[in-house]
């Protein structure tokens, strides 16, 4: 089976950089599974085309192994190793694995830039055929030729064979390319994929972020990759929250390159922060508290130190850093009862999550600005709607205060993740927005030194659910 990716980008042998494999070497790869192989035909600076060749030993797999004894001949004779399936997708993860999370090393910008990009197939079977596969790539943009072989090319008479030979086409980024193939390429194929883990989907979860939930046959689409187990489609459907068209054009500046913390220190915000969230989670009289985008755990180490929060859920979506939180606050040394009330999870915000219902209370700690404006309404929604805690403590930065910080060049953000930061009257009004929409009264709230013309550096918003107040949803 093989996959061949071309741009026309220029100049177009950066490519190479992308891939993170040398246009002028053939690399193998040994899988469980069979070889992989990652070759160049074409190396111009007009054209660039790489292939991933795959090469699945269906013999050696199975050897060994007392599998499905009832046609054992079929696991001798079959089209694994020409057909394109998950194990493709699992090459791709491996072998492709910087390209698909968009890092590159020697050219970031490039990663993230949208670029002239095809991929072809050969050989895709199609469960569903050319009306699936184009109700599948279309939606996300794709311009789709697909071929269909015959059978079998000395008897036309037999007709049309289910494989074909797809290629889409996209201005896009390389991982947009790759996340896309790896999620629906084993979707149109209907044999057991290779990798049913329990954890199948969370990775369709996550690689599916930004698109899946908006997608016309996000249902086939995961129902199909779930290799049919209802529990498990049910499950990631309830998940998906749909997200809504994003209202205004991103914001072009660039980030800034200063670390946030350094601009922040001398005002001690970090810690003014800390203190208004711990004080107003108290006076709501929170003990089951959520910390959405715990980070490295500074919020939750000053929670473990009040009784009162007597069950404390950190959730984030980066693993790596809940690692630095699980370290940082010593959870292997904290006595049984301390270690009792505590629990970090990994997860996203923009999944709907039964872990995070039933709270008392959400605090969620400069995170929004890290969202991407057009996945905000996903959030909203698994915050307001699904997780619906009594109170939300929410803080953001005050763009207007950044004028005072004579090192942060104008119009620039205060970290180089931020996506946005809004003034005080963006924030009051999405907040206000929200709380209408989801049966919230909102207060606002001012942290660190106040300026007179630009407020204070941080915004808070703090919501509090108003079937409480008045015994009904209104
Ligand atoms: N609340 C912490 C960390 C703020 S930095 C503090 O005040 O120190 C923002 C955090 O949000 C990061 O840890 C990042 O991994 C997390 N984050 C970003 N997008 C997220 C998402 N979709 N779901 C959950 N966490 C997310």
């Amino acid at each position: 089976m093989l996959l061949t990716i071309t741009t026309t980008h220029q100049p177009a042998n950066e490519l190479g950089y992308l891939l993170h494999k040398h246009p002028e070497r053939c690399q193998s790869f040994d899988m469980s599974f069979g070889k992989v192989h990652v070759y160049y035909p074409e190396v111009s600076v007009e054209k660039c085309t790489a292939c991933l060749l795959l090469d699945v030993d269906s013999v050696g797999m199975v050897r060994g192994k007392n599998a499905d004894q009832s046609f054992l001949l079929a696991q001798y004779v079959n089209d694994r190793p020409y057909t394109a399936s998950s194990f493709l997708s699992v090459a791709i993860a491996q072998v492709f694995g910087s390209a698909l999370q968009g890092r590159c090393k020697d050219r970031p910008e490039l990663a993230t830039t949208a670029i002239p990009l095809s991929a072809r197939i050969d050989v895709l079977p199609v469960r569903g055929g050319e009306r699936f596969l184009r109700s599948v790539f279309e939606p996300l943009g794709y311009e789709v030729e697909a071929v269909q072989g015959p059978l079998d090319e000395r008897f036309p008479e037999w007709g049309n064979s289910p494989y074909f030979s797809v290629t889409v086409r996209k201005t896009t980024t390389i991982s947009d390319l790759l996340t896309h193939l790896y999620v629906l390429i084993p979707v149109f194929d209907n044999r057991k994929h290779y990798w049913v883990g329990d954890d199948e989907m969370e990775k369709l979860l996550a690689k599916g972020e930004g698109w899946l939930a908006g997608h016309p046959e996000k249902e086939e689409i995961t129902r199909r990759y779930l290799k049919f187990q209802p529990s498990l489609f049910r499950l990631a459907l309830a998940r998906l929250v749909q997200e809504e068209e994003p209202e205004d054009a991103e914001d072009e500046d660039q980030p800034k390159e200063k670390a946030e913390e350094v601009l922040e220190k001398p005002i001690s915000l970090n810690e003014q922060r800390l203190g208004a969230v711990v004080a107003s989670l108290r006076a709501n009289g929170a003990k089951r508290v959520l910390d959405l985008g715990c980070g490295e755990g500074k919020l939750i180490r000053e929670l473990l130190k009040e009784k009162n929060f007597e069950e404390i859920v950190g959730l984030d979506v980066s693993i790596r850093t809940l690692e630095v939180a699980q370290r940082r606050l010593k959870v292997d040394r904290l006595p049984t009862m301390q270690a009792n009330r505590l629990k970090l999870i990994h997860g996203s915000l923009m999944y709907r999550d039964k872990r995070l219902e039933g709270f008392d209370a959400a605090a969620v700690v400069e995170v929004v600005e890290h969202l991407d404006p057009p996945r905000l309404s996903a959030f909203e929604r698994v915050l307001f709607e699904f997780a619906r805690p009594r109170t939300v403590v929410l803080t953001t930065p005050n763009r207007e205060f950044n004028v005072t910080w004579e090192t942060l060049p104008a119009g620039k953000f205060r970290h180089p993740d931020h996506r946005f930061e809004w003034t005080r009257q963006e924030f009051q009004g999405w907040a206000q927005r929200l709380g209408e929409r989801f049966g919230y009264a909102v207060k606002f709230l001012p942290v660190g030194p106040e300026h007179p013309e630009y407020g204070p550096p941080t915004q808070m918003a703090v919501f509090q659910r108003k079937e409480d107040s008045h015994g009904r949803f209104p």
